[in-house]
């Protein structure tokens, strides 16, 4: 077992869990039904991973399920284009996790009415998608419209919420002072009509609101009769035109959970003051079954990014970056993209634990995890960035040497691959100097250096163009120093590595960095302001030959470079391949100069 699988089976502990595990042991819940609720209005990021490792995690310890729902209240913003893209990340952050845990619903079902105790209530049972999701969807806050607005009208009979005929502005003003509606006292036969007539559609975009009566002097402004629907004559990505009323994030949040049968309802921090009003709403109704129970957790802030789907969005619509899925982004589907895979994200998620403090989480620590794990699994190649030809000029023309090249020397099982070497070759331009500072141990004229797996090679001559550019260099091999030969012990200070120039392979190597040059870019509120003019640089690299057979899963160590995954523009014969991380944290020397 790796470590990275030893890690996951240990599951954590933190307060939510020790709060669910009281739940239980206290016989609360049959089992544990945890929800992740995203809003449709963007792709998912890191931060939401926090969230789904939490709720799926939660269902696995316990033995239950995770819902995806999508939160689709709002009926202006979201797209349809956002909701594929969002389970597609959700089963790709759980890919290697065994039982997926998350819970979904059959294509075009709708919550069931039921009968408990006597009375009727309504409920949807989720169904694991196991292995084959095909006829399962997600669920849709809008699949409980109807539903939800009987819950109003039984709110209404039961004194607890009015229709008001205050302006939205108005409303704001006197929740600020504390002042009532002058239409609280409205009767319930009269605020039974106006109900009924708001959702027939005879009132104009915000002419009426319905409300709940709770508490205009309450120090909680969440509890100052809130606004729980409001007239919106738009269509809905997925009602379409059924409705013109819709039910505000609180009203529906609380009752979409109720309907699914969620027992604990986690959320970021922001929602704290809304629990209140959660449990209010569902503790009116006067509901047969057991009501969820929301805790609240601090969300996910890492340096050197922005996670916010409002900001990433201006990044994509202005041409920053170059979609939800550029490899600079914190999307999931970015993050995947340039590399990095959905176990590495998980165990950066299990290091930095659930707490209930905001704090600022390093990057770097996800990069460690994800060089931990590309050090154990990816495979070792040859790769020249910024070529610059060698002729070993003793060397016969035209004879093809394969020699053997260890695949990562980290696992044994991982094998040997071969490795041409030839007259020609290329090297990494960096590993020649023509004047060198002391201790250069790389190439320079008459000194040595070995290739790695080859021979020790002697530079003669640096042969230039016109211009002064160097563009070849001219050497001598000592025939004798392949391993296994008389002088294959002769010690050299510098080994390189280097790329056959006849059996090379073109390909576009696009190495990514940072995507903001400060640790808190929206600190000052321009985030944009700061973003790293260098995060992404194209070379044309020389590439061994087996790198044209490169496989998407594979992970790729350029030796002496970085961490390489192959991108989905490829084709054959022309592989792109993205930096995923540099095999040092280079940000970390930067800190520590300034
Ligand atoms: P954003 O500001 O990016 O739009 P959001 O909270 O509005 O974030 P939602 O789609 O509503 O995004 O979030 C779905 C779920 O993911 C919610 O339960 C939310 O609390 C959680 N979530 C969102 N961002 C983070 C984060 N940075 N860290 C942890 N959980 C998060
Ligand atoms: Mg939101």
């Amino acid at each position: 077992m790796t470590e990275a699988a030893e890690k996951e089976t240990a599951p954590p502990t933190d307060f939510i869990r020790e709060i669910v595990m009281q739940d239980v042991q206290a016989g609360k819940h049959g089992s544990v039904h945890t929800r992740f609720p995203p809003e449709p209005n963007g792709y998912l990021h890191i931060g939401h991973a926090k969230a789904i490792c939490l709720g799926v995690g939660l269902a696995r310890e316990f033995g239950g399920l995770c819902n995806v729902r999508m939160d689709d209240t709002n009926p202006a913003k979201e797209e349809s284009e956002y909701v594929d893209s969002i389970l597609a990340d959700v089963r790709w952050l759980l890919t290697g996790w065994g039982e997926p845990n998350i819970g979904l619903k059959p294509v075009g079902k709708t919550p069931e009415i039921v009968t408990v105790d006597g009375r009727r209530d309504f409920q949807l049972r989720p169904l694991p998608y196991g292995e084959d999701a095909a006829g399962l969807a997600p669920f849709y806050a809008s699949d409980y419209f109807e539903q939800i607005y009987v819950y109003a009208e039984q709110l209404v009979r039961a004194g607890k919420a009015y229709v008001c005929d205050m302006t939205a502005e108005e409303t704001d003003q006197y929740r600020r002072i504390g002042k009532e509606s002058p239409f609280r006292s409205r009767s319930t036969s009269e605020n039974e009509d106006l109900l009924t007539r708001m959702r027939a559609g005879e009132f104009p975009e915000g002419a009426r609101t319905l409300r709940a009566k709770i508490d205009m002097s309450s120090p909680n402004m969440w509890l100052r009769d809130p606004v729980l629907y409001r007239i919106r004559h738009v269509e809905h990505h997925h009602t379409g035109d059924a409705w013109c009323i819709y039910p505000m994030y609180d009203f529906a949040h609380c009752l979409s959970d109720y309907i699914e049968g969620i027992t604990h309802s986690l959320c970021t921090l922001e929602f704290e003051v809304h629990r209140p009003l959660y449990d209010w709403i569902l503790q009116s109704l006067e509901l047969p079954r057991s009501l969820p129970r929301q805790i609240e957790f601090a969300r996910l802030n890492i340096d050197y990014t922005v996670i916010s789907k409002r900001k990433l969005l201006q990044l994509v619509n202005d041409g920053s970056v170059q979609g939800w899925d550029d490899p600079r982004m914190p999307t999931l589907s970015g993050l995947r993209r340039r590399g990095i895979t959905a176990t590495a994200i998980r165990s950066f998620i299990t290091e930095i634990g659930v707490t209930k403090y905001p704090s600022l989480t390093e990057f770097a620590l996800l990069e460690h995890a994800v060089r931990q794990e590309f050090n154990r699994s990816a495979q070792r190649r040859f790769a020249v960035l910024r070529p610059i030809k060698v002729v070993v000029t003793n060397y016969p023309e035209g004879r093809v040497e394969e020699l053997s090249a260890i695949n990562n020397p980290e696992n044994p099982e991982a094998g040997t691959r071969q490795l041409p070497f030839s007259r020609e070759l290329f090297i990494e331009s960096a590993d020649f100097m023509e004047v060198p500072p002391p201790k250069y141990f790389r190439l320079k004229p008459g000194g040595e250096v070995r290739l790695k797996y080859a021979y020790i090679i002697k530079c003669d001559k640096a042969v230039k163009n016109e211009a002064g550019e160097i563009t070849e260099l001219r050497c001598t091999a000592d025939l004798d120093s392949k391993s296994g030969g008389p002088t294959s012990n002769r010690k050299v200070k510098g080994t390189i590595h280097w790329v056959s120039a006849a059996q090379a392979v073109g390909a576009e190597v696009r190495l990514y960095d940072r995507l903001f040059t400060v640790p808190e870019p929206d600190a000052d509120g321009d985030f944009k302001a700061h973003l790293n003019p260098a995060s992404l640089e194209i070379v044309k690299a020389k590439c061994e030959p087996s790198l044209a057979n490169a496989k998407a899963e594979e992970r790729y160590q350029f030796e002496r470079l970085a961490y390489f995954a192959l991108d989905p523009d490829s084709a054959p014969g022309k592989p792109v391949f993205n930096r995923t991380i540099t095999l040092k944290d280079t940000w970390a020397k930067e800190a520590k100069k300034s």
